[in-house]
């Protein structure tokens, strides 16, 4: 059975990407671990492609991160909805920690749904003593407002 490439590592300066796409499960494993070997510098998780993931690929994630925990920083970058999903259940914060992710937006006037990639140092604010995340609202092409529809609670972990 023939799978997909979900692995690709990009080196650039001090730092090394690796994006993953598709489903992560077992059939990605092999390729996966091989994208851990080679690393320089900041380690960069593009996880924007992630449509699917299972409590198998999970692990396997975990599993490399505790691995290459001390010797390198890691970033996730573009998370997609899948993963927040994740980060929403699981602390991934002694891993690393989320530079942009995609949130659900709403319209509160004609409730249409959106998807928009949120940089957390540029367009979030964290207050930590209230555990609040202050996220930006987009006009809707109906006059009204779209505003996050989740809860942001997850990133104070993981800023
Ligand atoms: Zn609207």
């Amino acid at each position: 059975m023939a799978t997909q490439p979900i692995a690709t590592v990009t080196h650039g300066g001090d730092r090394t990407e690796i994006r993953v796409v598709g489903t992560l499960d077992h059939t990605g494993a092999v390729e996966f671990e091989q994208a851990f070997t080679k690393l320089r510098g900041t380690v960069v998780l593009n996880l924007g492609g992630i449509t699917r993931i299972t409590s198998y690929g999970v692990g396997m994630l975990m599993r490399h991160l505790a691995g290459i925990g001390n010797q390198h920083k890691v970033e996730f970058a573009e998370c997609s909805e899948t993963m927040v999903d994740q980060f929403q259940m699981l602390q991934f914060s002694r891993y690393g920690r989320i530079t942009s992710f995609h949130a659900r937006y709403a319209c509160t006037r004609c409730g249409r749904n959106d998807v928009v990639l949120l940089d957390v140092q540029r367009d979030l604010k964290v207050e930590r003593a209230t555990r609040t995340v202050h996220s930006p609202e987009y006009p809707c092409g109906c006059g009204g407002r779209l505003v996050v529809d989740d809860s942001l609670e997850f990133v104070i972990e993981h800023a």
